[in-house]
């Protein structure tokens, strides 16, 4: 059988659904052994290899979509990453949870868009709204009752392509909230849109949404302790910069250690010197802890935030991409709406409460499927596994004598370092030491990266709790618990490679 795009434009009529039907399937078929495969990569080649084997002119005659597929099959896949490898241990999340790549698929075959409700997506904006007021529920938020939802400035939430995306919303509010109407006036005095910031762990995508908003460089660097705001620093930030401060950030899981900011603790100090200000935790790692009533402790004072960012694609086993904006006040969304005669000005159209974004594909029903399939207890067993595979690993770790853990674990991360041979853990380390510390780091993660057998992440690091030198930076490598192929094999396998890497490199470094 060969199908063929061109004689008839659509494969998927009615006529050929036989052959669709079993070439789909074969494409799903190609896409589990993909992630069945014990590797993350099956062949690896330079940058510039991939790039002169796959930029290319489009041709000119057509080809049978069984050659594409083949082609496919044969050049691209095998230089593809998998995450889903029990050897990746480097990022979020595996993606492979059935019930979301279920809901992954049934959102491509039904093609609706949330940007409107009456016509575009009559049922899959409900199902949107019936997934933030979960996320809201997990957290903690309140949600009105469902007869109460009469509008989307009802609802409390969006749902986006990403943290960065949410991230970038929530700015946008924090700005409308400083200075109303700046969205149609423009930026008046940026100096006023001061965004607080710890120092050395946030995510660069605050700056960047300060950037794109308009507001300019605006982030304000605060010192912390044991990657947490200090709070004692905070506060005379915040009595220095009074009244040009429009938002502080708390991060319920940095991207480096996944440390839970003192939520409470930062929202006291912060509306003790300013009410007004708007008050963003980016918890993309945090919401995990939302789901066990062992871990939920962490998340403590969230509710009194005014927004919040999460990213189940990192956490919950959904394929890419999906991302929510919470917000404490549901109707605080009026100040970033858009009216236009092309997005319909009815009561259930996303499209007016979403910035950046116009048509959006379903992309909520991958995480209903999930979350329905998995309920209550079953999310919370997940997050309960991961925390306790981090703990694990961080045992593991401890056992050897030339590895060094930056931090304790709250929830999946786990960032060390390799000691060289002769450098103890007995602070403070010379500067030229911290050097060889890094220098060594780095040519374990490069050979690692080339290898391509393991893949531990890797960026900087301040040493927060000065375990070889108050203000030093260190580059260490990071475990990630997210994975369920990993096992304690595993674990005990890289930290092996790892220390036996170091001792091979480390003769390399002054
Ligand atoms: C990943 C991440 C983001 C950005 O999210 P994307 O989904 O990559 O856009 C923002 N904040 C934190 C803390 C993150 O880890």
């Amino acid at each position: 059988m060969s199908l063929r795009s061109v004689d008839n434009e659509s494969t998927a009529t009615p006529a050929d659904a036989d052959a669709t039907s079993k070439f789909l399937h074969r494409v799903v078929d190609v896409g589990l052994d993909f992630k069945h495969q014990p590797d993350i990569f099956r062949t690896r080649l330079q940058p510039e290899r991939v790039r002169d084997l796959l930029v290319f002119e489009l041709p000119r005659e057509s080809r049978p979509l069984d050659a594409v597929l083949e082609s496919f099959e044969r050049t691209i896949l095998p230089l593809c990453k998998n995450e889903a490898s029990p050897r990746f241990l480097g990022f979020g999340d595996t993606g492979d949870d059935p019930a979301s790549l279920a809901g992954g698929l049934l959102a491509l075959f039904t093609q609706q868009n949330l940007i409107n409700q009456s016509f575009d997506s009559p049922s899959a904006t409900f199902v949107e709204i019936a997934v933030l007021r979960w996320l809201r529920d997990l957290l903690g938020y309140g949600n009105p009752p469902v007869a109460d939802i009469r509008t989307v400035w009802d609802v409390g939430g969006v749902i986006t392509h990403g943290g960065t995306t949410s991230n970038a919303t929530a700015m946008m509010l924090a700005r409308e909230h400083k200075a109303p109407e700046t969205m149609h006036g423009g930026v008046r005095n940026p100096e006023q849109f001061g965004v607080i910031v710890p120092r050395g762990i946030g995510h660069y995508s605050i700056k960047s949404a300060l950037n794109w908003v308009g507001v300019g460089d605006q982030a304000i660097e605060v010192d912390t302790h044991g990657f947490r705001y200090d709070l004692a620093a905070l506060e005379r930030a915040l009595r220095r910069h009074h009244g040009q401060i429009m938002a502080v950030i708390a991060y319920a899981g940095d991207s480096r250690t996944q440390t839970v900011e003192h939520l409470r603790q930062v929202h006291d100090v912060v509306r003790a010197a300013d009410p007004r200000i708007w008050l963003h935790v980016d918890a993309c790692w945090g919401l995990v802890a939302a789901f066990s009533d062992q871990l939920r402790h962490q998340l403590d004072g969230i509710t009194e935030f005014d927004s919040v960012t999460v990213d189940p694609h990192k956490v919950m086993a959904v394929p890419y991409s999906l991302s929510a904006l919470l917000v404490r006040q549901p109707s605080s969304l009026r100040a970033v709406s858009s009216y236009s005669d092309l997005i319909m000005q009815e009561d259930y159209a996303f499209g007016q409460v979403t910035p950046f974004i116009g048509t959006k594909g379903w992309l909520s029903l991958k995480l209903w499927m999930m979350m329905l399939t998995h309920g209550r207890d079953g999310l919370a067993a997940l997050a309960e596994q991961r925390v306790s595979k981090a703990r694990r690993f961080a045992a593991l770790l401890d056992e050897h004598p030339q590895l060094l853990r930056l931090h304790d674990p709250d929830l999946a991360a786990v960032a060390f370092v390799y000691l060289p041979t002769g450098i103890r853990p007995e602070p403070p380390v010379s500067e030229h030491q911290i050097e060889r510390i890094n220098a060594v780091n780095q040519r374990i993660h490069e050979r690692t990266l080339a290898e391509g057998t393991w893949f531990l992440h890797q960026f900087s690091l301040p040493d927060d709790h000065a375990f070889l030198r108050a203000g030093a930076t260190l580059y260490p490598l990071r475990f990630m618990a997210n994975n369920p192929r990993t096992t304690e094999a595993h674990m005990a396998e890289v930290l092996d490679y790892v220390a036996k890497l170091g001792g091979d490199l480390e003769g390399d470094i002054q």
